[in-house]
């Protein structure tokens, strides 16, 4: 069943949704002047455009699309005002028993059905309203723009099909999809995005460098292997995070990736989240118990990494000295998403995360809280990431005992505190009610790739609740046990999301850094002197930890080239004889181009640099 949008999820509708669902209505409009016994249930608008699903007896094709959105035109041009009208639930009863509902007149003998229901699901006392433009009248609780010919670009896109109300046993409609803009350089650019974003597709370009697999008959669905190349990204991103955090006092921990039961019972897992977890393995231990009973133990693969860090937490006695205290780990979580979820690398059921806890007091919270927001930034710089957004998700009071842990004033208290480094900091973030997690506020963080496309992969959160069920405390100063506040973080997200991520962004051509192969070695010719001139280059590189790699066939040179070309190497160095004699190295990198001849030392130096630098 799907929710029904309340009034106040309406009025926070952004214009661009608005401009879309209004769209839905001119696009029901001139379904209806080809097709009048056409009959309209839902028609909202979604993420990248609208749709308005239909109950018609021809089944609509992309063939129909363009005499649909010539129709659109007309009714566009015709730049009718969206007027909105109040009517009592009698009034609107009576216009769908007439087929008025969803139509462009009275339809004797074709009630508007699917209105009928949707009028039964405004609860009691809640205003009842039409909107109409031109002849088409719609029960709708709006906004809309204000006049059809606010609407400056569309285009229909697909058709699905959907079961009305989103249940399967109710009738079977036509999902008509479309997108709208305000003009059509904004559309066109949104289109020109998705052919890239195409070009770009992560499992494509991972299937052609070979980063990963996917087995899913031996291995299993959503359980990806990274192939050597993708395991070179891997074990970068693992060297920047340790790096960053270890100059940030962090300590690394390890933790094995099943627990039993009784630690997801405390940590609210096995009662909130067990849909989303593997089940549980059943392990009968060999002695029984002295009534002559045998045991078994259930033990859970883990979700999250944090009840594992908690236990660490607990295992010695702390005090206030100790604090913060900032366990780190690459964690595996396993999560079991549905097989129709799963895509890619995007969407996974083993997942390593860039994880760590930091426990602290609640005078250390800020100083700590503003530290990871520091450090998201420090990422973002280096993968040159200059559209980000933080949301930032409250609680909502009413529902404080069912989705919130019962804790008004920590809540209150935490969200002021991470308000308040928020709005020090300057970071761009907005405020979003009613989306935290349940043991505290929550920071998701959007990033937008090279070409445009919105991704969420990272998590900063807050938690006032976990570490209290857990029992854990420290010491404090006036000798008093105290529970330490927590944050949850995972600036680089996921491998295998952020990896997913980041192949979009770079289109496979990675900076030096993270290239899977980050040197080949190339002879002109396959002459002994000039192969042992250039073993010499590999193995400098390679004692320095360079991934590199050769080319000495009897090729010619530009056929080399233009396989490590389209290998997405990033540096070849190219040597032929005159080069030997004169010390020097040819260097040409991926997509940029030929460099010249530079001594070898100034060559080696430049691409150690570059590396530790990590330079785009
Ligand atoms: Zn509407
Ligand atoms: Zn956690």
């Amino acid at each position: 069943m799907q929710d029904r949008k309340t009034l106040d999820d309406r009025a926070k509708m952004t214009d661009l949704e608005r401009l879309r669902h209004s769209a839905a209505h001119v696009m029901a409009t001139a379904i209806l002047r080809l097709w009048p016994d056409a009959q309209f249930a839902a028609g909202p608008p979604v993420e990248n455009g609208f749709y308005y699903d239909v109950d018609l007896k021809h089944r609509i094709s992309p063939e129909d699309f363009p005499k649909i959105e010539e129709e659109m035109k007309k009714e566009i041009k015709a730049n009718h005002p969206f007027e909105k009208i109040v009517v009592t639930r009698e009034q609107a009863l009576k216009d769908s028993e007439s087929g008025r509902l969803g139509g462009l007149s009275e339809r004797p003998g074709n009630p508007s059905k699917f209105k009928i229901g949707n009028l039964e699901a405004i609860p009691e006392g809640e205003q009842i309203t039409y909107y109409k433009n031109g002849d088409f009248l719609d029960l709708c609780a709006g906004p809309h723009v204000m006049r059809t010919g606010n609407i400056g670009a569309f285009k229909l896109t697909t058709v699905a099909s959907a079961y009305y109300k989103g249940d399967e046993r109710n009738p079977q409609l036509q999902r008509i999809y479309g997108t709208a803009f305000k003009n059509k350089t904004e559309m066109d650019a949104y289109f020109t995005m998705l052919e890239e974003a195409k070009k770009r597709d992560h499992r494509k370009i991972g299937a052609e460098m070979g980063l990963f697999a996917i087995d899913t008959e031996y291995v299993g669905p959503g359980l990806a292997l990274w192939l050597p190349k993708g395991t070179a990204i891997v074990e970068e991103l693992e060297k920047l995070a340790k790096e960053t955090e270890f100059a940030a006092g962090y300590v690394r921990v390890k933790t094995p990736h099943i627990a039993r039961e009784k630690m997801y019972i405390t940590s609210g897992h096995i009662p909130l989240y067990q849909e989303s977890m593997f089940p549980p393995l059943e392990l009968k231990e060999k002695a029984a118990d002295a009534n002559g009973k045998e045991n078994v133990d259930r033990y859970y693969l883990k979700a999250m990494n944090c009840p594992h860090h908690h236990r660490i937490f607990a295992a010695e006695p702390r005090s206030y000295r100790d604090l913060p205290l900032r366990l780190a780990e690459y964690g595996c979580c396993y999560r079991y998403e549905q097989s129709g979820e799963l895509f890619g690398l995007m969407r996974v059921r083993a997942l390593n995360m860039n994880d760590a806890h930091i426990y602290c007091t609640a005078e250390q919270f800020a100083d700590e809280f503003n530290a990871v927001n520091e450090m998201y930034l420090k990422y973002f710089k280096i993968f040159g990431l200059d559209k980000y957004q933080m949301r930032f998700s409250t609680h909502d009071p009413a529902r404080l005992g069912q989705k919130f842990v019962n804790e008004p004033e920590l809540w209150i208290k935490t969200e002021n505190m991470v308000r308040d480094v928020l709005q020090k900091s300057g970071i761009n973030y907005v405020e979003v009610p009613n989306e935290a997690a349940f043991y505290g506020p929550k920071i998701d963080v959007q990033v937008w790739s090279a070409i445009g496309r919105e991704f969420t992969i990272a998590t900063n959160q807050v938690d006032f609740a976990v570490p209290k069920q857990f029992g854990l405390v420290y010491r404090d100063r006036d000798n008093s046990e105290k529970t330490p506040l927590c944050i949850h973080r995972a600036p680089l997200g996921t491998h295998e999301r952020f990896i997913g991520f980041l192949i979009e962004h770079y289109a496979g051509n990675f900076p030096l850094w993270l290239a899977p192969e980050q040197v080949r070695v190339m002879t002109i010719g396959d002459d002994e002197k000039l192969v042992s001139y250039a073993k010499q280059i590999i193995n400098e590189l390679r004692a320095n930890f360079v991934r590199t790699e050769s080319d000495f066939s009897s090729d010619k040179i530009n056929g080399k080239i233009q396989e490590a070309e389209r290998a997405k190497v990033h540096t070849m160095l190219v040597i032929g004889g005159r080069d030997m004699d004169a010390g020097n190295i040819s260097v040409r990198i991926h997509g940029k181009g030929n460099l010249g001849a530079k001594p070898k030392g100034d060559v080696v130096a430049e691409i150690l640099a570059a590396i530790k630098n990590r330079s785009a």
